[in-house]
């Protein structure tokens, strides 16, 4: 792999850019490797890049039934923040966070991880206690986070809607200054081809559609290009989980497939200098990006569904609450709408585990914070797979945990999906 460095980004300059060699290789599928990862998102290719990198392991397949990347990887607002509070969580979104801030180094590849902070409004003393105890939490325990009175929060967004007669009167904010945003298909490229540098065999347009048993364990998969074995296969698919998990032996997961919508308007000078979120009446959140659009988005569309688009109920949702924080936005134009498919769990945690399936690893639930658990969620799922054990950062996001009574309702929502 060339390494990108500041010369060779003089020396392509002054040579008509011709000397750039492929970023990773689109490869033909083996007929066996030792492990075979499903599904291209940022998790699937940061799980084979760990693989390679932390385990040694590099007879590693990426099956992408598309395009790397065109699944949520791609679809999402880019949010990285670790302020989770329940025990289990809280240990992997900060290692997550902790990972990013090294990440682009790690990589060789500039992510555009931007540290811009991230303010969680609130508009009554309720919700300020609410976060207040999460806060806290956090200080507590080795991250950081920090509580803005009312005019810290009007000097850092005046962009907001500061009239008395606002329909959400801001009280204040709470802070995590080391979350921000990050360029998303930066994240999939950059683990591709640092990935592929170290042996791993991404394949693309290559749809798994069963798998191969025999003596009751998963020996490999069928693909729409023929058969290919591993004694390990990891599913990574988000969205499709539940369909591809049953045919390999996994029923009733407790999982719903549901679409999150997100909206960007066309772009402006920089007003919007940091994240900001509300949970109030529904969540809303909003950064800027690097071209000048505003980026947002809100809650989910409320009934399970497999298609990749938003219905009108949410849109119309998504711009209410806009026009309320910020009226001035009625003026902006809303460029793109799109949506993705997401894997909610029952209590809104993920799953990095074993499964009873000899041979079949398990990662999905990433409800709508997973592009934030890429670095992490790839960094245990590895460890998982290689020692066949989870590592004690995912030891909380067993499958088993329902039955045990060891939920991780960070939201307090209770077993329903679209509420978490
Ligand atoms: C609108 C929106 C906004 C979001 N905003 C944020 C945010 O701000 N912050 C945050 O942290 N998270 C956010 N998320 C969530 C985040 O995008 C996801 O949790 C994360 O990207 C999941 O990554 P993944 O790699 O697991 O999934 P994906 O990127 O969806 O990857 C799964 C891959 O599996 C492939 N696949 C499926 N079935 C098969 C098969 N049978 N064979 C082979 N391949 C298959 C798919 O084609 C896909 O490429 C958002 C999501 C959406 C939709």
């Amino acid at each position: 792999m060339q390494p990108y460095s500041a010369l060779s980004v003089i020396w392509n300059g002054l040579t008509g850019q011709r000397d750039w060699s492929r970023q990773w290789r689109d490869r033909e599928p083996k007929s066996a490797y030792d492990v075979i990862v499903v599904g291209g998102g940022g998790h699937g290719l940061a799980t084979a890049y760990y693989l390679a990198k932390n385990h040694g392991i590099r007879r590693v397949a990426v099956l992408e039934r598309g395009l790397i990347g065109q699944g949520n990887a791609g679809r999402n607002t880019t949010i990285v923040r670790s302020n989770y509070m329940l025990p289990g969580n809280r240990e992997f979104y900060e290692h997550t966070l902790k990972l990013w801030e090294g990440l682009s180094h790690d990589l060789n590849y500039n992510l555009m991880f931007s540290q811009r902070g991230h303010m969680a409004l609130h508009f009554d003393p309720a919700g300020r206690d609410a976060w207040a105890r999460r806060y806290n939490t956090l200080r507590m325990t080795g991250s950081d986070g920090r509580w803005l009175r009312r005019d810290e929060v009007r000097a850092r967004a005046p962009y907001l809607n500061w009239s008395p007669d606002a329909r959400f009167p801001i009280e204040g904010a709470f802070v995590q200054e080391r979350a921000g945003t990050a360029r998303h298909d930066a994240l999939v490229w950059g683990l591709a081809r640092a990935a592929d540098a170290r042996g791993v065999q991404i394949v693309q347009n290559c749809e798994v559609t069963g798998f191969i048993r025999e003596a009751g364990e998963i020996v490999g998969v069928e693909t729409s290009r023929g058969e290919i074995r591993a004694p390990k296969v990891a599913l990574c698919v988000a969205g499709s989980t539940g369909p591809l998990a049953a045919k390999a032996g996994l029923k009733k997961l407790p999982l719903e497939t549901h679409k999150l919508q997100a909206f960007v308007t066309e772009p402006l000078k920089p007003i919007v200098h940091t994240v900001v979120s509300s949970a109030q009446e529904g969540l809303f959140y909003l950064s800027q990006s690097d071209k000048g659009g505003l980026v947002f988005g809100g809650e989910i569309d409320g009934h399970p569904s497999y298609a990749q688009r938003g219905g009108p109920r949410i849109y119309s949702e998504v711009m209410e609450k806009a026009v309320a924080l910020m009226p001035w936005i009625s003026r902006v134009r809303v460029l793109r709408q799109w949506a993705g498919v997401l894997d909610m769990s029952m209590d809104g945690a993920p799953f990095i585990c074993t499964t009873r399936v000899p041979g079949l690893y398990f990662n999905a639930g990433w409800n709508y914070g997973g592009f934030k658990a890429t670095p992490a969620s790839g960094w245990c799922y590895a460890h998982t797979i290689a020692k066949d054990e989870p590592h004690e950062l995912n030891a909380a996001f067993s499958l088993d945990r329902f039955a045990r009574g060891a939920m991780l309702d960070e939201e307090a929502s209770g077993p329903t999906p679209r509420l978490h």
